[in-house]
């Protein structure tokens, strides 16, 4: 073991002398930086995740750099009584980049007043199956789509100097087998499915990133050297360093050489065994030095660059500004699935308004696993509308466990709203029972963290993958009976990804999917409902018409293949109608589409343009999606793909021209013979519309005339 230096020096700790630094630290001081520390005795003294910000790293205090200091997650700063956002498939659901961006800065923001200075909240796994459980972390279906709300998100954290977490890498898109599951995948499907969104999102300067638990293609995600060094750094050039996910992420000491920097959340394999290896030969300790290296320039280059604000105080911590965002954002991702001339509901003409269901009043964020943020307070529905009508206006009639008395309610009522879904019990994060899952020869530190990390698994063996797509049979009973006594019925839906309604569609007049819509929920919901904002989030994700249209799914699965096609390409594919499209969502207003141009600049780059007019009644945001229709002569093509998205915002009468850029990238495929990207000649349909179903119907093709390499 090398033993520290003499005269060692405080002020070494520079961004320009990360050689110096390296020099003067011992092996052990190095290795001591490239893992977590500490997991299991912060849970035996808070018993709570999130209690303080953990240090996940990084580090020397000889001399006198500071760790990591980490928090989760996807909707909120889960250290201290941060803001609650709506979750991520929320956010998707809004479309709206500027919006995003201002919750990444929300939550650099919040990061540094509680004391973190890197934050796992950019969750970009393909929504590939509505029944993961960790459906809601993410944004949706579609990678473009995924890579442009990830990467603004990712922007906004890090311009407040806080590192960046993307995770999960990759193809993480089952959850109650995820330590085990083997997920077989081509390289085209790589390449053109299930990755773009990362490498969007490491050239818009991410910094860190999270090995997935599963396998791909055999090997484990913190030791897959073609993801973690290929990939990841040889071909996209990230310089900043990857840690593991939390326990079971790791498998031995040789991770570090696949291109792993830091296993979290104990140096099971990274601590004794690490230094044993290095100092008896099998592993050169240069690569500690890449590792240790790589940690340092992230550190100083975003954790010590100069601040934006003078100063990160504790008021800023679910502060009005944030307050009123998470309310914005809750009322820009609710979307309308069905309006019957039911909505919005008058509030003069409204005297009584009734509420049903036992989501009706409940504090329901979402996940209670990693992702769980502790706000300092919620608006429930029922509370939003209350406050909203007065309390005298409002009678809560009931939930579905016991509906005797509905009818009557309902029926002596203006109106009535029923609250139906999911909870953190059907869908979310889930840590099964038996952990190591076979496993064997565990290290006695691992043993020792899954053994003392029972209390942070307790009421995580609930959630997981959802066991069905629809309602449970209580809820759509008290639709139905709800619907039939009131026929002026909205059914409120909080679930975190598609929800197959067809049983009990045609029973309520109005039907808005809210997801799990944050700490403002229910102000939102009220808004909404009486048209003081009017309806504007857009699915980021199709709804199936069966089950039976989705791919394969087995939430137990040892190995799965993540074929090519999934959601909108893979019911176009099988010429299957969604039930809702992806991109779909109703408003108050009405939205013309016209004069649709695209012109081609030089070879392979075009300028489309539209002109939106609202022509209803109602101020409202549309979103302006553009998909394009490739030649697919070389290769089958989906029969659409989106390409481009915008959030306008018109008044009655109002229009104004929405314009895309499509580059080379945007019309490439990934040809996985010569390892690159292909342009090829012919024609390609550029669709424009509100919707995926309504792109179809108009359109304009542009003409490429030869084909081109896009590179590596
Ligand atoms: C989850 C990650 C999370 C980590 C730390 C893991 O179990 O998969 O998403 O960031 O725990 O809480």
């Amino acid at each position: 073991m090398t033993s520290a230096p003499t005269g060692e020096n405080q002020s070494i700790c520079r961004t320009d002398n990360i050689d110096d630094i390296i020099q003067a630290m011992t092996l052990n001081e190095k290795v001591a930086m490239l893992s977590g520390s500490g997991f299991y005795l912060l849970h035996t003294q808070h018993d709570a995740w999130g209690a303080s910000p953990y240090p996940a790293g990084g580090g020397c205090e000889r001399l006198g750099i500071p760790p990591l200091q980490f928090s989760d997650g996807p909707r909120g700063i889960i250290v201290g009584r941060s803001t609650c956002f709506p979750c991520s498939i929320a956010r998707g659901a809004t479309f709206d980049r500027v919006l995003e961006r201002k919750v990444g800065e929300a939550m650099g923001i919040e990061a540094r007043a509680n004391g973190c200075n890197i934050i796992a909240s950019v969750c970009v796994n393909v929504l590939r199956h509505p029944a993961w459980g960790r459906a809601q972390e993410t944004y949706g279906e579609d990678s473009y789509h995924l890579g442009e709300m990830g990467k603004a998100l990712t922007e906004g954290i890090q311009h407040h100097n806080v590192i960046a977490t993307v995770k999960h890498f990759a193809l993480n898109s089952i959850e109650n087998s995820r330590f085990k599951v083997d997920v077989k995948v081509d390289d085209r499907t790589l390449y053109e499915v299930y990755l773009p969104q990362f490498k969007k999102i490491i050239d818009a300067g991410c910094k860190s990133v999270m090995s997935a638990y599963n396998k791909v293609n055999g090997v484990y995600c913190g030791h897959n050297t073609r993801l973690l060094t290929e990939i990841l750094r040889d071909e996209w050039g990230f310089d900043g360093f990857v840690h593991s996910d939390w326990v079971l992420g790791v498998y031995s000491p040789h991770a570090i050489t696949a291109g792993l920097d830091i296993e979290n959340p104990e140096p099971a394999w990274f601590g004794d065994r690490l230094v044993n290896e290095v100092e008896s030969g099998v592993i050169s300790e240069t690569i500690v030095d890449r590792s240790v290296r790589r940690i340092l320039q992230t550190y100083f280059s975003v954790v010590e660059a100069a601040d934006p604000l003078t100063a990160y105080p504790s008021h800023l911590v679910a502060c009005d500004a944030h307050r009123k965002l998470a309310l914005e954002v809750a009322e820009k991702s609710a979307v309308l699935l069905k309006n019957d001339n039911l909505l919005p509901l008058q509030k003069a003409h409204t005297n009584k308004l009734a509420v049903f269901g036992s989501l009706a009043d409940m504090e329901n964020t979402g996940d209670q696993g990693s992702s769980r943020v502790n706000p300092p307070y919620v608006v429930s529905p029922l509370a939003g509308l209350e406050e909203y009508l007065g309390k005298d206006h409002v009678i809560f009639g009931g939930d579905e466990s016991d509906i005797t008395n509905v009818e009557s309610v309902a029926s002596g009522a203006d109106a009535a709203v029923v609250v139906v879904g999911y909870t953190a019990l059907d869908e979310g994060e889930y840590i099964p029972d038996d952990i190591n899952l076979g496993q064997t020869q565990l290290p006695e530190s691992l043993a020792k963290i899954l053994d003392e990390g029972k209390s942070r698994r307790q009421g995580l063996s609930a959630g997981g993958d959802r066991q069905h797509l629809g309602l449970a049979p209580q809820q759509v009973e008290l639709i139905q009976r709800v619907s039939a006594a009131n026929p002026k019925t909205i059914v409120v839906v909080v679930a975190g990804s598609a929800v197959i309604i067809d049983e009990w569609i045609a029973a309520p007049s109005a039907i808005l999917q809210t997801f799990y819509a944050g700490m403002e929920g229910g102000r939102a919901l009220a808004n909404l409902l009486f048209g003081e904002k009017s309806p504007s989030g857009k699915l980021p994700f199709s709804v199936a018409a069966n089950p039976s249209d989705y791919p394969h799914f087995d939430s137990k699965a040892d190995s799965i293949d993540y074929g090519y096609w999934h959601g909108y390409s893979l019911l176009d594919r099988e010429k299957k109608t969604a039930a809702f499209p992806f991109g779909f969502g109703l408003s108050y207003t009405q939205f013309s589409y016209r004069n649709l141009s695209a012109t081609l600049n030089g070879s392979t780059s075009i300028s489309v343009a539209v002109e939106v007019c609202n022509t209803g009644r109602y101020a409202a945001d549309e979103v302006v999606q553009l998909y394009i229709s490739a030649p697919g002569l070389a290769a089958e093509r989906p029969h659409k793909i989106l390409r481009g998205f915008e959030r306008i915002t018109l008044q009655p009468g109002e229009s104004v021209y929405a314009t895309f850029h499509l580059n080379a990238e945007a019309l490439a495929w990934f040809d996985a013979g010569s390892h690159s990207w292909k342009v090829e000649a012919g024609p390609y349909k550029i669709m424009v519309g509100s919707s995926s179903r309504e792109a179809e119907h108009y359109s304009v093709t542009v003409e490429i005339e030869s084909p081109l390499s896009v590179g590596g």
